[in-house]
């Protein structure tokens, strides 16, 4: 292969993340705290707006552990879990020796199925147990039907956490995701919108909710001279130079944002023609994804017997990646014993969906050669 990888999402640096690492270098701040920190932390508050707060954390992951933990989840309780998502949504659950409960997608935002939702919550309270919380995502940048949703969790009083690691600056109704729910998550690992390096946030309500969770993250300290601790803590704080990253990533955001949503308008350009397959896109102008990736569903009985993975190995040839959606939590080896409630739309979604090359630093040759592979197979 003697052309270049083109990547799926890859790093993207706007200039200045070098300046706001070497002022932590120059000024010794070289610790999970420090000035870049609070100003990343600043930053991400004034993008989310809403008043929240945000705990800047090692993780995606780590936030939705830490938010686990302050709905009150412990060993035997039931958390429902959105099955058509990345393992760092549901591991935590077993981090905590809890029981996830998975429930199916919809077919308009490919997340949570609302009526699957309800079944799932009045079957568990008949069975004996009311679920803890509820963990819901905004697939791909797309988001999830935030209002009925959120109106079940809140008419069977159940926390929402609210895991927006690939959905920063999406919004719904003109309100960013991350702050709809009772805890929202963001991811800063090195294929997201935006990076740290790796890295994640908490968004927060209220401030008691973000100072719980800093509590939380260094070791939850009690307020003594010397080290005592009566709670369970972790070591989840982001370190300073890698918030520094982020301090000079978030002054490229929107831009980024703008180039993703570009890639997306090329490949509803290129697939326009032809026919059985369907790119991912907002069901309507209330829904606004950043478009993180961008994805494909390939219908084989429209296209003459192409299938996705055709097109996966056509890519694979040109050394271009593309990848098959996220495979359901309750088809994984690891979760297939926990309850599920659906229909199989996300299986479905999993066996026809191809995720496509949808960084913000494609160029326009990278274009030209995926076009190319798009007309060859199809
Ligand atoms: C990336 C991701 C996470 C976990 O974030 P990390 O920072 O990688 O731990 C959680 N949920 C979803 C949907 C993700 O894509």
């Amino acid at each position: 292969m003697s052309q270049d990888k083109i990547w799926l999402s890859s790093p993207h640096m706007g200039g200045a993340e070098r300046d706001f690492v070497k002022q932590a270098f120059d000024t010794n701040w070289v610790a999970p705290l420090g000035p870049n920190v609070n100003g990343f932390e600043k930053d991400l508050e004034d993008y989310q707006g809403e008043n929240v707060h945000v705990a800047a954390l090692s993780s995606g992951t780590a936030a939705i552990h830490l938010a686990l933990v302050q709905a009150g989840v412990t060993a035997g309780d039931e958390v429902i879990c959105q099955s058509f998502t990345f393992c760092g949504t549901t591991n935590p659950v077993l981090y905590l020796g809890a029981t996830p409960v998975m429930v199916d997608s919809e077919p308009d935002t490919w997340n949570m199925c609302p009526q699957a939702l309800k079944n799932a919550i009045e079957d568990r309270i008949a069975k004996g147990k009311k679920p803890k919380a509820i963990l819901a995502v905004h697939l791909y940048g797309m988001p999830y039907k935030v209002d009925e949703i959120h109106a079940f969790a809140k008419a069977y009083s159940i926390p929402v956490i609210e895991d927006s690691a690939e959905a920063l600056g999406s919004s719904f109704k003109g309100r960013k995701c991350g702050t709809f729910g009772d805890y929202g998550i963001l991811s800063f690992n090195g294929n997201k919108i935006i990076t740290t390096s790796g890295g994640g946030a908490m968004v927060c309500p209220t401030k008691e909710v973000k100072e719980k969770t800093v509590f939380l993250a260094t070791q939850a300290r009690d307020n003594a001279p010397h080290y005592q601790h009566s709670e369970i803590g972790y070591n989840y704080r982001l370190s300073n130079i890698s918030a520094g990253i982020g301090r000079g990533q978030m002054q490229v955001l929107d831009k980024h944002i703008d180039l993703r949503r570009a890639m997306h308008d090329f490949y509803v350009d290129i697939f326009k023609d032809v026919s059985g397959i369907t790119v991912f896109s907002e069901p309507n102008e209330e829904y606004y994804s950043n478009h993180w990736l961008s994805a494909i569903l390939v219908d084989p009985e429209k296209t003459n017997g192409i299938t996705r993975e055709d097109l996966r190995l056509a890519f694979e040839k040109e050394n271009i990646e593309s990848r098959p959606l996220w495979k359901p939590m309750h088809m994984q080896p690891l979760y297939k014993n926990y309850p599920f409630y659906g229909t199989g739309v996300c299986e479905k979604l999993f066996k026809n969906g191809l995720c496509l090359p949808s960084g913000s630093n494609l160029t326009e040759s990278d274009r030209k050669r995926i076009e190319l592979v798009v007309k060859k197979t199809f």
